[in-house]
């Protein structure tokens, strides 16, 4: 292992990722936009997090995608019929987004303690206590 890989783990422990996590998963009666049928529409209320190394962080963002199982195709919004529309609007209505938080890893606290540690220590030192 180089010095560049040491510098690219970091940055991806530091940088973390973005995610969703699901908050609801509906079956549609509607026609699907695509082939028609009205068995395949499948809606999913998604609430998005970030996460590195230090933390969890919950966000405000939602997000939802429309799925047809039965043509396995993405159904995008600029397909959406009135009717889907009016479902999707009502669905959203029920979800439940969790409140905005976050979360600190162990790693976090581990950092926090040394840091708290070694000020204790300077301190300490300064006061003429520990003799080095
Ligand atoms: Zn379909």
């Amino acid at each position: 292992m180089d010095f560049r890989d040491v510098n690219f783990y970091f940055l991806i422990l530091i940088m973390g990722s973005t995610k969703f996590f699901t908050l609801k998963e509906a079956r549609l009666s509607n026609n699907c936009p695509e082939c028609y049928s009205t068995d395949g529409l499948e809606i999913t209320f998604k609430q998005k997090f970030t996460e590195n190394a230090f933390y969890k962080a919950i966000t405000n963002d939602t997000a939802y995608d429309i799925y047809c199982y039965n043509c396995d195709t993405s159904i995008f919004p600029i397909q959406w019929t009135d009717d889907i529309e009016r479902v999707v609007d009502y669905q959203q209505r029920s979800i439940n987004p969790k409140p905005k938080s976050i979360k600190l890893k162990k790693l976090a606290w581990i950092i926090i303690l040394l840091d708290l540690l070694l000020f204790i220590i300077v301190v300490l030192i300064i006061m003429g206590i520990i003799n080095i």
